[in-house]
């Protein structure tokens, strides 16, 4: 439910525009609470393909779709209809609120002692370019941006040495410096790490970092949850059931979380499917999985040859898909550091109803291949949303707090020569 509480004036750089302000619950997310309504109603406007038409039933009911329904989905020969059905559930739900936050990614290290063939990021602690941030470096990268930024998102390699008190005195550190930023860290295989290393159980770590400040985990290391495949492409991580479990820790304990998928690697789409059924069982649980993040494997400096890597159209797909199957996860993520700025617009045409912030600075997918643009403003994001036809919404990391943000206008007008 929106609770609007604030509507002002804010004076900007030549002129002055409205943003309002609102509230939500960890829940509901800021979601219409009448959004079953609203797709029932939307959902009877259209005549659907005869194939889509037990899936529209389905919907309109308010019933979850099978693995069998995800199968029709992805097998559909017209994926502009695909599109459609998920965005009419994207737009029962937000209406045309498009979400992004103001964040910067800061990791921690990238030396790690596994070697997951999709990285392109992990270093052995002998390289030339491995890094480690001591605290003080770590605080001064968040200088840079703790006047542009409401979140930190910090994940990194699994360090040989590093315990549990020295994440504890990072997030103590950081959250002395800076009460206001968010702290969303620590992907669920660094959790796992940290509780062998320390001796002490997956629910002590979460614990005593929430009491050191830690604010909510990423969603990253979901890769695809089956074991097999995990087997071949980041063997030594995490299992299918240790990732959930890490979650399902967290979610007990109050500390909310994404999910993400990582598609496009050996997976068969029946892979894909089972992963999103095993996320949104898990949010049945306790309603604490914030945000769906599916994204495609990117090759560049990686060692996975046999990738069978996801076309535009593949990944538009699986955005849409997501939507329609994850019922329990309120949003779903354009991931435009991956999928790039022109996909991911697009993908807010496909169900998708939030799009990765600001960030400023990124590593990770840039590493692997990716050329998204990096150290946005709010109003370049603003821009973005707009340009595909949404209303851009900046919210904070647990999507309790929204503000609409206008668009900059052009500093020179464009004209466009028409030939008579
Ligand atoms: S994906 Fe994470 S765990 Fe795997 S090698 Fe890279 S940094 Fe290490």
């Amino acid at each position: 439910m929106f609770v609007e509480n604030t509507t002002y004036i804010f004076e900007g750089w030549h002129r002055a525009y409205y943003m309002t302000d609102w509230k939500s619950t960890l829940i509901t997310a800021g979601c219409d609470e009448n959004w079953s309504e609203n797709l029932r109603n939307s959902l009877a406007e259209k005549d659907w393909s005869p194939s889509l038409l037990p899936i529209v039933s389905k919907l309109s009911l308010g019933e979850r779709l099978s693995i069998d329904d995800g199968h029709v989905l992805y097998s559909h020969p017209n994926l502009n209809e695909i599109g459609q059905l998920a965005n009419l559930v994207k737009l029962a739900r937000y209406d045309t609120k498009v979400f992004f936050n103001s964040n910067v990614h800061i990791n921690q290290t990238n030396i790690c002692v596994l070697a997951c063939k999709f990285c392109a990021f992990r270093r052995s602690k002998r390289q030339s370019d491995a890094y480690e941030l001591s605290l003080d470096n770590y605080l001064l990268e968040m200088d840079k941006y703790a006047n542009l930024v409401d979140e930190i998102h910090s994940v990194g390699g699994l360090h040989p040495d590093w315990r549990i008190e020295h994440y504890e005195q990072l997030i103590t550190a950081a959250k002395d410096r800076y009460p206001n930023i968010a702290i969303k860290a620590l992907t669920a295989v660094e959790i796992k790490h940290l509780s062998k290393q320390s001796d002490i159980s997956y629910s002590q770590t979460l614990r005593r970092l929430k009491a050191a400040g830690l604010d909510s985990l990423p969603g990253g290391g979901a890769e695809i949850l089956n074991d097999d495949v995990r087997a071949v492409i980041c063997y030594g991580k995490e299992s299918s059931d240790e990732y959930l479990e890490i979650h399902r820790q967290a979610h007990s304990i109050g500390i909310p979380s994404n999910c993400t998928m990582l598609f496009g690697t050996i997976e068969t789409i029946h892979d894909r499917l089972i992963h999103m059924d095993k996320l949104r069982n898990l949010a049945d649980e306790y309603g604490l999985f914030q945000c769906f993040v599916p994204y495609p494997f990117l090759p560049d400096s990686t060692r996975l040859p046999e990738a069978q890597l996801a076309t535009s159209n593949e990944i538009l797909r699986t955005i849409a898909v997501s939507r329609l199957m994850l019922d329990s996860i309120p949003h779903i993520k354009a991931y435009r550091m991956n999928i790039g700025d022109e996909v991911a617009e697009l993908a807010l045409n496909f169900g998708a109803d939030d799009i990765d912030g600001t960030v400023r600075q990124e590593s990770i997918m840039h590493l692997a291949g990716a050329d998204s643009s990096l150290n946005y403003d709010i109003y370049q994001m603003a821009k973005l949303v707009k340009d595909a036809g949404f209303v851009p919404i900046k919210r904070n990391t647990t999507y309790t707090n929204f503000s609409e943000v206008d668009a900059k206008p052009p500093k020179r007008a464009r004209r466009l020569n028409v030939i008579a």
